[in-house]
């Protein structure tokens, strides 16, 4: 069954309406989208990591399914935690930012993930945001007391609507603070007066600096339009920091602001919820100096983005395994297309077969919600099929539907951002084995395949074992070992399998 590209819509879990839909993008072929970035004062941790993963993930798949993706991804360089980072490290809160930013940078880079098509920076954009908290003071969705605005939260109708909770619940759980300039507890601040020496702007309203709802408001609706498609975070950002930019940016414009609210779940670090104040956060840069980022993102992937994920090392080393079983699949392949075996009609079908079924699989698994928990079988499948007919072969599919399933694995695994195009050139194996050879059979005739190499050697083995001269038959076992390749004795002969070396 040949796949067609876009014929069944994808569907999406919105926070907001509490069930999965189609995606209807505003404009046809089109996808708007923005997730929030960093706050730059820290190393992200592998919990931030999981989800700027899942949204290079889904912003990789809307485009393998022939959207045009405008994603935009911001940077927070001015907020508290960069301010006390500052103090800390007795410098100021732009070095700070800036030297967070680049380490964010080459975090996101080694992990692979897509740059976005904006990344704007909070201070970039005072002007907008400030523009923004004076059309919400016209409206009288906002106030200003002391140097302070505030963002009048009984005013807006639809607060809650994201969080799915009603103001006099929040209000009853809401710890008293020590705001006497506030109308409601539940008021947020929309414009904070600076401190001496601290960072400030002007305003209407005094030197100050925008608060971080506002920032992630006024950066989407400048880049992306009055309203867009999708908008994503980590589950907690949901409340209060998307309830807060639905109020401003929906009490600023009168329209939707969103139309698909994308949460992604949070990670549990050996059964425990990963916090700051639990004391066990693990940075990713630590991660990464132990596990490659294929790893990494194989881990990420197998669970699905908006369940909570459980972090282990046996889940890295799960991952790890997974990662290798695909690259030593393409490494069979490429090993096989340079054989010159005959040609079998029924492994030919049979791969062909199973390469419509992975495509098709995987699609419909990632259609329902980006269920990548569910995609990665069905390219496993395939990776079951591709050894079955290529390892210790004495018949091969045709070279094209080798090519053909060699692309898709490629192509599959670099939608959910996995790199797996090989390291290793097999081609290196041949100069091993033609001196292997030179030495264990004497000189040899020009032109040997590297199959008639490999299989005079096997017979020469096996004509060892039988005088038994275990020397010689070991000598080429773990030789061509040393190579990459495993030879195993079978009840129908030996067979020869690539391994890594
Ligand atoms: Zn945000």
């Amino acid at each position: 069954m040949p796949y067609v590209k876009g014929r069944t819509k994808i569907k999406l879990y919105n926070t907001l309406t509490r069930r999965k839909e189609e995606l209807e993008p505003r404009v046809e072929g089109e996808i708007s989208m923005y997730a929030c970035g960093p706050t730059v004062y820290n190393p992200i941790h592998i919990g931030n990591a999981r989800t700027f993963i899942n949204f290079d993930m889904i912003r990789r798949y809307l485009e393998y399914r022939g959207h045009k993706v405008t994603f935009v991804r911001n940077i927070t360089d001015i907020d508290d935690k960069i301010i006390n980072r500052a103090a800390e490290e007795e410098t100021t809160p732009k070095v700070i930012a800036e030297k967070y930013e680049a380490v964010f940078h080459a975090d996101m880079a080694r992990l692979g993930v897509t740059p976005p098509t904006h990344e704007p920076k909070a201070t970039e954009m005072i002007p907008e945001m400030v523009d923004l908290v004076k059309i919400l003071i016209e409206r009288g969705l906002a106030y200003e007391v002391g140097g302070n605005v505030w963002f009048r939260v009984r005013e807006f109708k639809d607060y809650g609507k994201l969080s799915g909770r009603s103001l006099d619940e929040m209000r009853a759980g809401k710890r008293v603070e020590p705001d006497p300039g506030k109308e409601d507890p539940m008021d947020f601040a929309l414009w904070k007066r600076s401190k001496p020496g601290e960072p400030s702007w002007e305003s209407p309203w005094g030197p100050g600096r925008p608060g971080w709802h506002l920032e992630c408001s006024a950066m989407s609706l400048k880049l992306l339009g009055p309203g867009f498609d999708i908008h994503g975070g980590a589950q907690d950002l949901i409340f209060p920091h998307h309830e807060n930019e639905i109020a401003q940016s929906e009490g600023a414009t009168g329209e939707e602001f969103v139309r698909y609210w994308v949460h992604a779940g949070l990670l549990n670090l050996d059964k425990e919820k990963m916090s700051k104040s639990l004391g066990n956060v693990m940075l990713l840069g630590d991660l990464l100096k132990q596990w490659s980022p294929n790893t990494v993102r194989m881990l990420m992937l197998g669970t699905h983005y908006r369940n909570p994920l459980d972090f282990t090392r046996e889940g890295l080393m799960q991952a790890q395994a997974n990662v290798e079983k695909i690259e030593r699949t393409i490494e069979n392949i490429d090993f096989a297309l340079g054989l010159e075996l005959p040609v079998s009609r029924h492994n030919t079908l049979g791969l062909r077969d199973a390469v419509h079924e992975a495509r098709a699989h995987f699609v419909s698994a990632m259609n329902d919600d980006l269920n990548t928990a569910e995609a990665l079988p069905a390219i496993f499948n395939l990776v079951k099929e591709a050894n079955s007919v290529v390892e210790g072969a004495d018949e091969l599919p045709v070279g094209e539907a080798l090519h053909k399933c060699r692309e898709e694995l490629l192509e599959l695994t670099d939608v959910l951002g996995l790199d797996l195009e090989p390291q290793a050139d097999w081609l290196s194996v041949e100069a091993p084995l033609r001196a292997l050879a030179g030495e264990v059979l004497g000189p040899l005739p020009t032109g040997v395949s590297r199959e008639g190499l490999l299989n005079a050697l096997l017979e020469r083995r096996a004509a060892a074992r039988a005088d038994r001269e275990w020397s010689v038959s070991d000598r080429i076992r773990d030789s061509l070992a040393a190579t990459g390749i495993e030879i195993e004795d079978t009840s129908a002969g030996p067979r020869w399998k690539l391994v890594r070396k």
